[in-house]
This record gives structure tokens, C-alpha cells and sequence, in this order.
């Protein structure tokens, strides 16, 4: 069966594509991730999976088109769902391409990642399947998440700090944006308690 597993990074592609070709799937990797922001990061996610998929022998095809503009306009009146339209997004061209180039299936390494709202990867999948007449292959990857992650470190393949869009980089900080916000107002209270009762004056006049 020939399955074309659209690849949205290497370190997520290790395991989908090791499990995939355990079932004797013949297996094409397809590129498409618009939604990888800024291009540096793009070019470096990119660049990931050049190098890797020669080393392991995977065809890949490559839809390189990078797209902040696109992206955000897409997602910026939905960003608390953004990330069901960023599979769709992706998933659909993947999906049209399988079935107009003659592949049995398509599948996806988003699959593998726990930090994916797996459910909601799971419905675009199969709407898309019945919307194009092409089957999904569904593989649950999770369980191999550890495992993928210490073979891409082993390899030394580059391995992001967010999951791509513009979006995603700034919940990387939330928590650090949050504690400067606190220690922030904190230090101002502190200062208007020290004005307010002559904090530096009393240490002034005990010396
Ligand atoms: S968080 Fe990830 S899946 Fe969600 S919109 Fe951003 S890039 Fe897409």
C-alpha cells in the first residue's frame, strides 16, 4: 500500500515513518507547513528533514511555500481554535494530492506528538478522507514519543522549542511574560510602601 504521510517536522517523523514501514507501507513524505514561523525557523525545520530523509532513504515532496501573512489571517479571528484550521489548512493539500497521484492513503506525524489535540487531528483526518474518497491511515505514534526523542537527539537532528506558528512562540513565554508581569507590580507596590512610610529616611537616620 503506498501512504503518503504528510511530515510537519523530522523529530516527529522519525517513529511515524519507522512504524509506518514496520506494516510494509510504502511510504512518500510530503512537505507542507506554512504555518512554521519565522523563516529561519521554517528554513531550519525544512533543512531537518532534507538531511534526514536521505539518511534513512524516504522520497519526499516538497510544497515549500512559507506563509506568515496567509497563516495569520487564516487563524486571527479564531486563535483559541486555530489549531484545528492549521490541520485542515495543511491536511487538505496532502490529502487532494494523495488521491490525484494515485496513493492508497495518507497519514500524518502530527499523529505522534502529545502536545496535538490528537482528537481533533483525528475528525479533520477522517473528514477529509470521506471529502476526498482517499483512506486515512490512523496510527496512534504517541507511545513512541520518548523513544523518538532520544533517537532525534542520538542523531543530533534539530529540534524546535515550539510547536511552529507565530502563535505558539508566545505561549512558549507565557509563563516567564506572567512572572515579569507579577515581580513587576510587586516591585512597584514595594516602592509606594517605602515612600509611604519612609523606609529610606529611617535608615538614614539609624546610621
Ligand atoms: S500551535 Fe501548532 S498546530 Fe496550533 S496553529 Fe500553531 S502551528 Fe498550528
Amino acid at each position: 500500500m503506498k501512504v503518503l504521510l504528510h511530515i510537519c517536522c523530522a523529530p516527529c517523523s522519525i517513529m511515524s515513518i519507522k512504524k509506518l514501514r514496520e506494516e510494509n507501507l510504502d511510504v512518500t513524505g510530503y512537505w507542507y507547513n506554512p504555518n512554521i514561523h519565522p523563516y529561519m525557523e521554517y528554513r531550519a525545520r525544512r533543512d531537518a528533514l532534507r538531511n534526514y530523509s536521505k539518511l534513512i532513504d524516504l522520497p519526499v515532496i516538497y510544497k515549500d511555500e512559507y506563509g506568515l501573512d496567509d497563516f495569520c489571517k487564516k487563524v486571527i479571528n479564531n486563535l483559541k481554535d486555530r489549531c484545528k484550521i492549521c490541520y485542515a489548512d495543511r491536511l487538505v493539500v496532502v490529502a487532494k494530492y494523495a488521491k490525484e497521484n494515485g496513493y492508497d492513503a495518507f497519514c500524518t506525524s502530527l499523529l505522534y506528538s502529545p502536545y496535538q489535540d490528537h482528537e481533533a487531528l483525528k475528525e479533520v483526518c477522517e473528514e477529509l478522507s470521506k471529502a476526498f474518497d482517499i483512506k486515512f491511515y490512523y496510527y496512534d505514534f504517541r507511545p513512541f514519543y520518548r523513544e523518538g526523542q532520544e533517537e532525534a537527539k542520538k542523531l543530533g537532528i534539530y529540534m524546535q522549542k515550539y510547536c511552529g506558528c507565530i502563535f505558539s512562540e508566545e505561549d512558549r513565554y507565557e509563563k516567564r511574560i506572567e512572572r515579569e508581569r507579577i515581580k513587576e507590580e510587586i516591585d512597584k507596590e514595594w516602592e509606594k510602601y517605602k515612600k509611604e512610610n519612609q523606609i529610606e529616611d529611617l535608615k538614614k537616620s539609624s546610621n
